[in-house]
């Protein structure tokens, strides 16, 4: 295949690999560089809404991803210090009737297992791991790129190349020399309870969203229902972005000690609790220059508290694919997918910050805002996020 056919990304993980798959269907050839060993993935679980699994559909993962993923029928909103509901948002049924495509919860590593599994399917498409892209640089027709792997510094020569090496992104650092993630003042409690040690009738059908001051948790089954993945976003006394850290349940029960006993009884359950620094990246400066792109967390790393990080990714590598195959392996390409996005994706990241204020509430405000739930229709609520969900590729 001609070299002009051919296309290096740096970083095998969701955005990376969707974006492979996404190209390789437009007639490229695909070389992605992993700096890890192996493709491993925290054992934390992922939401996937119906925006992201369009994408899925079109790469036909789809089917491989419902395999493994659990269907919530709803998120029930608790209040933290009683524990009680405040309201419930249909999702399962619902998303499909309203969205043509379901709404899922699965665990990061069986998520990441069905794309790479189709990338190795897949002839046009090839995976370095212990390969780390340090720097790339643009000519007048391509790109190089530095790859290390063992002790030999490589250049690799391609038409464009993709930047999805996650937050801390040495293509932003290097080949964009723009500043890198900074901390937003939360962290990310993330904990795996076996579904056999919860308490008898606890509920698996639906994700769980805790709301209390200054902290929020969110629960949802994944591995087809045989662990509740937990996580507890607080806010955070550590200021370091290089972590995970081990964390200290003491801390966390400190942190949580307002809020209801069942639900600190239920927190006990978890064995290990690493702690997640939560990063957001600065929004000015391009995404693209030249022939060389940034997509997913290294463009745009944004808190998770609208569940969608990992989504924006997805469909930044389906966007992008989609200008490639309009205008070539050029920056034309590139120019045109940075304005398809750019909009949208800064719309996401202020939701995201928007409903941390929401779900952080202290007395008495928490307690207007649980009025207002309490008489809004839970259709209205979960159209809400139909401007996300209905994104189409
Ligand atoms: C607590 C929490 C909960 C979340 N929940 C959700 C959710 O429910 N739904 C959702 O959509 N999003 C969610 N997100 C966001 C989501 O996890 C991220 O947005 C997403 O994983 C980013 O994917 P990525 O491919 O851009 O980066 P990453 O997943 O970080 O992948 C980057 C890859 O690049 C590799 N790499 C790094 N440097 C190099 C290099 N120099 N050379 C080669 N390879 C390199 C890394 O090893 C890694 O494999 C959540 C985030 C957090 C913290």
């Amino acid at each position: 295949m001609a070299a002009s056919r051919s296309i290096i990304i740096s970083g095998a993980g969701i955005a990376g690999l969707t974006a492979a798959l996404a190209l390789s269907k437009r007639g490229y050839r695909i070389e992605i560089h992993e700096r890890a060993e192996r493709i491993e993935t925290a054992g934390a679980g992922i939401q996937l809404s119906p925006n992201a699994l369009r994408v899925f559909d079109k790469l036909n993962v789809l089917d491989a991803v419902k395999r493994v993923a659990m269907s919530p029928d709803g998120v029930r909103i608790l209040s933290a210090g009683s524990a009680r509901q405040i309201r419930t948002v249909p999702l399962g049924a619902s998303a499909i009737e309203r969205h043509g495509i379901g709404y899922l919860t699965i665990h990061r590593s069986e998520l990441s297992q069905a794309l790479l599994s189709a990338c190795n399917e897949d002839p046009d498409i090839t995976l370095h791991t212990a390969s780390a892209v340090s720097d790339a640089v643009n000519h007048p027709n391509g790109i190089s790129a530095m790859v290390t792997s063992a002790t030999r510094v490589n250049t690799h020569r391609g038409a464009m190349m993709i930047f999805a090496d996650g937050i801390h992104s040495a293509g932003r650092a290097e080949a964009f020399a723009m500043p890198g993630a900074v901390h937003s003042g939360f962290e990310a409690w993330r904990g795996m309870i076996p579904a056999d040690a919860l308490p008898p009738g606890f509920d698996l059908e639906n994700t769980q969203l805790i709301w209390g001051r200054g902290a929020h948790a969110v629960l949802y089954p994944v591995r087809k229902g045989r662990y509740l993945n937990a996580v507890i976003c607080i806010r955070s006394r550590d200021r370091s972005l290089r972590l995970p850290r081990k964390g200290d349940f003491g801390e966390l029960l400190d942190s949580l000690r307002r809020w209801h006993p069942s639900l600190r009884q239920l927190f006990e359950l978890v064995r290990e609790w690493p702690v997640w620094p939560l990063l957001e990246m600065p929004q000015k400066g391009p995404w693209h220059h030249g022939r060389m792109a940034l997509i997913g967390d290294a463009a745009h790393g944004m808190l998770p508290f609208a569940a969608q990080g990992a989504a924006m990714g997805i469909e930044d590598a389906e966007v992008l694919a989609a200008m490639v195959e309009r205008h070539g392996t050029s920056e034309a390409a590139l120019a045109a997918w940075e304005a398809l996005r750019r909009k949208r994706v800064r719309k996401v990241v202020a939701l995201a910050r928007q409903n941390g204020r929401i779900y952080h509430m202290g007395w008495p405000f928490s307690m207007a805002r649980n009025l207002v739930l309490a008489i809004s229709s839970p259709r209205n609520l979960a159209e809400r996020q139909a401007w996300i969900y209905d994104w189409k590729p």
